[in-house]
């Protein structure tokens, strides 16, 4: 019932010339899928030679963040129009290196939520606890608080995706064993049961944190995990792809 997603969150790395070579190496890799969305989120600065790159394939390009006013006087942001018109379908946002780095609030994630859709870009919303929240056993409360804040106003999640990354599994090589993260994903899933009981079935919620084409396998065999957010290996073309292979095999 739900489609399987994979993005690729390439953070602060490729330059235009080497986005372009990754991005043909995963158009050309998962040319003959028959099924599930790659989506792709270069650096604003590769956005547009990406686009290019991956036109007439069924690969999608993502923003890794946006701000929540359409123009204006704020220098260094990027707006949810430019990023229409460059080509986005979807656009990640709350990343936790955006919330940690950045200080990016529930507040800003909610405004940034809304306007996203408003524009008819498809948020990847993150969610997740930090090591310390874990350990103190938390990490209902916090995730629960970012989903419900994240969420609030939104009347209409059809366009929605959220993404469970535990910031203590980010780049660390630490990844959620498979029933931990089963059980924040239902989690999630039965939070937005509570408020959009139509649409909490059908929308796709995402692992991040660490996953390789080695690890993947188990998570994607969770109920509830409907395909992954991946850093560091998607930087690979064979790793990326490696991913997408296994998750296409079992979903
Ligand atoms: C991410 O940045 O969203 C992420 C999941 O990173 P990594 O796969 O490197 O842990």
């Amino acid at each position: 019932m739900r489609t399987w997603i994979v993005a690729g969150n390439w953070k602060m790395h490729n330059t235009s010339t080497e986005a372009v070579a990754l991005a043909k190496a995963i158009k050309d890799g998962t040319a003959a899928l028959k099924k599930g969305e790659v989506v792709l989120a270069p650096p604003f600065t590769a956005l547009h030679s990406v686009a290019q790159t991956i036109k007439g394939s069924s690969v999608a390009l993502a923003a890794q963040n946006m701000f929540y006013e359409d123009k204006g006087a704020f220098t260094g942001e990027v707006s949810p129009v430019m990023l229409k018109d460059i080509g986005c379908t979807y656009v990640i946002i709350g990343h936790s290196e955006r919330r940690k780095y950045f200080h990016e609030k529930d507040t800003d994630v909610n405004l940034k939520v809304k306007k996203a859709l408003a524009y008819g870009l498809k948020p990847i919303m993150c969610v997740g606890e930090t090591e310390e929240e874990r350990e103190k056993n938390v990490t209902r409360a916090v995730v629960g608080r970012q989903v419900k804040e994240g969420l609030r106003g939104v009347e209409n999640i059809d366009n929605l995706v959220i993404a469970y990354e535990p910031v203590w599994a980010i780049g660390t090589g630490k990844v959620a064993t498979s029933a931990q993260a089963q059980e924040v994903h239902a989690f999630i899933r039965a939070i937005l049961k509570e408020n959009y009981a139509n649409a909490a079935a059908s929308i796709r919620i995402l692992y991040g944190g660490s996953v390789t084409k080695d690890n993947i396998g188990e998570l994607i065999a969770m109920e509830d995990i409907d395909g992954a957010l991946v850093g560091g290996a998607s930087l690979n073309a064979d790793g990326f792809l490696g991913i997408i292979k296994n998750i296409a095999d079992m979903k």
